[in-house]
């Protein structure tokens, strides 16, 4: 019996990060955790008013044959869910911090400690200490952004 293949592969760290987008009109409108953005506009680009519109769904429904099998099959959304929510960058910025002071996590690397440094072919994806909490993951230690 060959055990060419017991060796668990190498495990990256999590790619589950959080979207920010997602989280704050999760919260603002009351959309279920599973609702997602599927169209960002930036409007009033480079002036005071500037905000990204986010517009989103539920949706539960797969493309089921073809070259994007298994992908969002965005037509079959649920409607009902369907919303826009327009968010100022300051709006997300306190909606960030606030993460931080409610979950104890450096808001950088959401409590990793690493952050993406490059992804090649040949080396894969490398990461390196967060420059924010020092390697720890630790919102006491971040500095301020
Ligand atoms: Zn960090």
């Amino acid at each position: 019996m060959s055990d060419l293949f017991k060796d668990e592969p190498a495990q990256a760290p999590k790619e589950q990060h959080i979207d920010w987008y997602n989280a704050f009109a999760v919260e603002k409108l009351g959309m279920p955790a599973r609702w997602r953005w599927f169209k960002l506009e930036v409007k009033n680009h480079g002036k005071p008013s500037m905000f990204v519109s986010v517009t989103g769904a539920v949706c539960d429904a797969k493309i089921e044959r073809g070259k994007r099998k298994g992908q969002d099959n965005w037509k079959l959304r649920d409607k009902a869910t369907e919303a826009e929510l327009a968010i100022r960058v300051e709006e997300l910025d306190a909606f960030k911090l606030e993460w931080q002071a409610r979950t104890g996590k450096c808001v950088r690397c959401q409590g990793d400690g690493k952050v993406m440094w490059s992804v090649s072919v040949s080396d894969g994806v490398k990461y390196r200490d967060c420059e924010k909490c020092h390697g720890t993951g630790n919102a006491t230690k971040a500095v301020a952004a």
